[in-house]
């Protein structure tokens, strides 16, 4: 009890810490409030200390260093930059896609200046904020009409509500999939008042199948990109022309939730094709939907384009409002688009295709590179670069791997536990470097590693 007594009497009242100069700097960048009120609660903390182990906190020997500790963790922004070594390009947990500069210059002015947003100069009145955008879509693929969304989720829920609700919509049991982050093709129809009709078996489904379940009450026959896995083996789908083709002959539309939806062909660039809304609307589909931030390269956004009297039902919904885009998702979204009209400097300005397309030998230079000044501040790492398989990621290009190179870390004494320390230092930096742990040693990916300064300033710390 004594020992108790003397250590309360040496906690320093906030009176006095509060003329120690050093607060005085802590207070001028915090503020007097916030300074006080930090104080106050670490003189709760010590006290919780002493009552529980009987003596005082470690960092009791300096005040000042730790309110300002305090004060600078708790303004520090949940958002933070990191480095992405992860080997997934469009990582969701990072964010998806780096937008380009043109996209960040026109979300800029858009922030800071009135704009253009629901406003004609000419007074022609065009409506809807999407009117721009919507014509630069047709004219990238070819459709009669568009609207954008919060992202595809949303625009999966909003075709389905504004076209089919109360009514059932067909889809093949190989292609009702959860995409994560509880995006599952069944609970949207339910929440879109629609009923789902599942037709097929999940390794084949054909005409037939989709042919016999149409009734009076069916309002789409619908097909999911199956974006996040494949089914191998003896498998059978019907493909979207054909979906077309019974469609027209009953009368009932064809729409497709093609989740990434790449509009350019990306094997010009070597990399695996995936399927491009302008290929499925001049096969006859009356709308498509997919993400702005997945291969597009833009901000996250969904995007439908399709037929003019189907996308005027979407405009017209009232969920159309809940779910619309905001003025810089619109900015950015266009001038990503407008990049698209050069498809000669395409690559070297949309950082999404810039880093999918890089070559592995480039890469895996860059390693060898870097390898010489990295390597010697980790004497107790083996450091090779190696070979290594990166993904697109956020379900685009599910099961293809693009050829790279990787710095690697295997601890020398063989031991798990330095990788995971080493992991976790990383992690711990200004700007996190993240990797992955894989066979034994720490993967650093270099296919997304544009910024090498930065990098080595953070692994040679
Ligand atoms: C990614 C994806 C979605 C969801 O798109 P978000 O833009 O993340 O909302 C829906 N359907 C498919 C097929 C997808 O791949």
């Amino acid at each position: 009890m004594t020992t108790q007594h003397a250590l309360y009497s040496q906690l320093p009242a906030t009176d006095r810490l509060l003329r120690d100069a050093r607060l005085t700097a802590v207070i001028a960048r915090f503020g007097h409030s916030r300074t006080v009120d930090t104080l106050r609660l670490l003189q709760d903390e010590a006290r919780a200390g002493i009552r529980a182990d009987n003596r005082l906190p470690a960092w009791c020997d300096d005040w000042a260093q730790e309110t300002e500790k305090r004060l600078a963790m708790a303004d520090a922004p949940g958002l933070r930059p990191v480095i992405n070594l992860t080997g997934t390009v469009l990582h969701t947990n990072l964010g998806r896609a780096l937008l380009a500069q043109e996209a960040v210059e026109a979300v800029t002015q858009a922030m800071q200046t009135p704009v253009t947003l629901e406003y004609d100069l000419d007074g022609a009145g065009r409506g809807h904020r999407d009117r721009p955008l919507a014509a630069l879509l047709c004219q990238l693929t070819g459709a009669e009409d568009a609207c954008i969304v919060n992202n595809n989720a949303a625009a999966v829920l909003l075709m389905l509500a504004a076209t089919a609700s109360g009514k059932e919509v067909v889809v093949s049991r190989g292609e009702l999939v959860e995409i994560g982050g509880a995006f599952r093709i069944p609970d949207v129809m339910a929440q879109a008042g629609c009923q789902l009709r599942e037709v097929g078996t999940t390794n084949r489904t054909h005409d037939r199948d989709y042919a016999a379940a149409i009734n009076d009450n069916t309002a789409l026959l619908m097909k999911v990109h199956t974006s996040n896995y494949q089914i191998e083996g003896f498998t059978h789908a019907v493909d979207e022309a054909g979906l077309v083709r019974i469609g027209q002959e009953r009368g009932v539309p064809v729409v497709v939730d093609l989740g990434s939806g790449s509009l350019v062909d990306l094997s010009r660039y070597g990399l695996p094709k995936e399927p491009m809304p302008q290929a499925l609307i001049a096969a006859g589909v009356s709308l498509v939907s997919f993400s702005g931030d997945k291969l597009l390269g833009g901000p996250q956004a969904g995007i439908i384009v399709g037929k003019r009297d189907l996308i005027a039902r979407l405009q017209r919904h009232p969920l159309k409002r809940a779910l619309r885009a905001d003025k810089m998702t619109l900015a950015a979204l266009e001038a990503t688009l407008r990049l698209y009209l050069h498809p000669e400097t395409l690559a070297e300005r949309l950082p999404t295709l810039r880093l999918l397309s890089r070559d592995a030998a480039a890469i895996h230079r860059q390693g060898e590179r870097l390898l010489a000044q990295v390597a010697p501040h980790y004497p107790d790492f083996e450091v090779r670069v190696e070979e290594c398989l990166s993904q697109p990621g956020s379900g685009s290009l599910p099961v293809d791997r693009l050829p790279g190179a990787a710095l690697t870390f295997a601890p020398r004494d063989g031991r798990g536990a330095q990788l995971e320390a080493l992991a976790l230092r990383w992690r711990a930096l200004p700007v996190p470097v993240l990797g992955r742990i894989k066979d034994g040693r720490l993967w650093l990916d270099l296919r997304c590693l544009e910024n090498e300064a930065q990098f080595l300033e953070m692994l040679l710390k």
